[in-house]
């Protein structure tokens, strides 16, 4: 039998509805670099900085050219390499791990909290060494990693913490901001993120004024004064054009944040409503308040069946995330096996990101659930 035509299309993200909302505002930004012709940092990254710092409720800001190279940037400037352990989440998206590694350090894996993805502060205890030179906790999905008991191991043992705040901008923990807890927050403006975009972009935050500067020289090539090189450094620029895109769209964050949680707070409600939680579907747990939904991540029995039928009516799903990391090819070199992060691997078997984004119609949300529904009654 073919299968029908579906009656709707609700994709995972559609980002052209948000863009025709502010098309003239962001218009205006890029001909104001297009006229000035500064394209690489200057004015433009200057304002973003002081905005995201104030965002996140630090000192400091520095723009860098992805999330990946805010991770990585602040890695080189604590002088992690060669023989340096890291420890960090198998639960995460690839470049948390593979900004360790290309350093030449090794990743030290601590598994993650059963509810909330995030890496179990009780397993980063355990994993400490004497060669362990920092933590990354990965604030997954837009909900903060247990950051008190975190900062707690941090002092203990005098680890610095590098936020991996990649898909958690204005995530919030006791009041506090995703960035502002650990020496380092990473930031990703990946047009898919909360804050996106129009290519790649980053942001490292710190209130620690000797870090920023060093981030600040390693993103240019280690460069100071110019041409000479003490640090090694890279070229992890942020563009101006990107910059001013992201100062347009700033200014709607906490409302499109709102928007999300809204999103998220509907499909909670509809799918207990449904009576289809439990069983069959587990949404996500908000453990710890904000949660920005960066995706809305639930568990589902029968997983895949359930991501292929979705597809087969127009609902745009995703698998956040199929593999852990330490069983990745490239990292696993006869270090790991299945079953060594028993709770990461099970998460990879049953997570499905919805559609979140802020703009989503009723309509789209009733759909989804509506298919959810269908789906388990067969
Ligand atoms: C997106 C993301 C990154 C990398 O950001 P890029 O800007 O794509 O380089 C790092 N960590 C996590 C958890 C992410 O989701």
């Amino acid at each position: 039998m073919k299968s029908p035509v579906p009656a709707k299309a609700v994709l995972l993200l559609d980002l052209k509805i948000q863009y025709a909302t502010i098309k003239e505002d962001l218009m205006r930004a890029i001909e104001r670099v297009l006229t000035s012709q500064y394209f690489i940092l200057g004015p433009e990254v200057e304002g973003l900085e002081h905005e995201i710092a104030s965002y996140c409720g630090c000192k400091y800001a520095v723009g860098v050219s992805s999330g990946t190279d805010a991770i990585l940037a602040s890695l080189m400037a604590l002088g992690i390499s060669n023989g340096d352990e890291v420890i960090t989440t198998p639960f995460t998206f690839f470049a948390t791990v593979g900004s360790v590694l290309r350093l030449g350090a090794r990743v030290v894996f601590a598994d993650i909290e059963q509810e909330s993805f995030n890496i179990d502060p009780y397993q980063v205890e355990k994993a400490i060494t004497p060669k362990t030179k920092a933590i990354i906790p990965v604030h997954l999905f837009g909900q903060s990693a247990e950051m008190g008991p975190l900062l707690e191991i941090s002092a203990k043992y005098g680890l610095p913490l590098i936020e991996d705040a990649a898909q958690a901008i204005g995530a919030e923990y006791m009041g506090k901001r995703a960035g502002s807890f650990g020496l380092a927050g990473c930031f990703s403006f990946f047009p898919s993120k909360n804050l996106g975009a129009f290519g790649d972009a980053g942001m490292i935050t710190t209130s620690d004024k000797s870090l920023a500067d060093r981030i600040r020289i390693i993103r240019n090539h280690g460069s100071n004064p110019k041409y000479h090189h003490k640090l090694l450094g890279g070229n992890f620029r942020l563009d101006a054009i990107q910059a001013a895109v992201l100062r347009v769209k700033l200014k709607h964050l906490e409302e499109w944040t709102e928007m999300r949680r809204e999103n998220a707070a509907y499909y909670t409600h509809r799918l207990h409503e449904l009576g289809l939680t439990g069983e069959k579907i587990i949404p996500p747990p908000v453990v710890r308040e904000r949660h920005v939904y960066n995706q809305y991540v639930l568990r589902a029995k029968n997983r895949d069946a359930l991501r292929e039928f979705l597809g087969s009516r127009g609902v745009g799903t995703e698998i956040y995330y199929p593999k852990a990391i330490h069983l990745q090819d490239c990292v696993i070199e006869g270090r790991y096996k299945e079953g060594d992060f028993p709770i990461s691997e099970k998460a990879s078997d049953e997570v499905l990101a919805l559609p979140i984004y802020p703009e989503l119609s009723s309509e789209d949300k009733d759909y989804v659930v509506s298919m959810i529904k269908e789906f388990y009654e067969r």
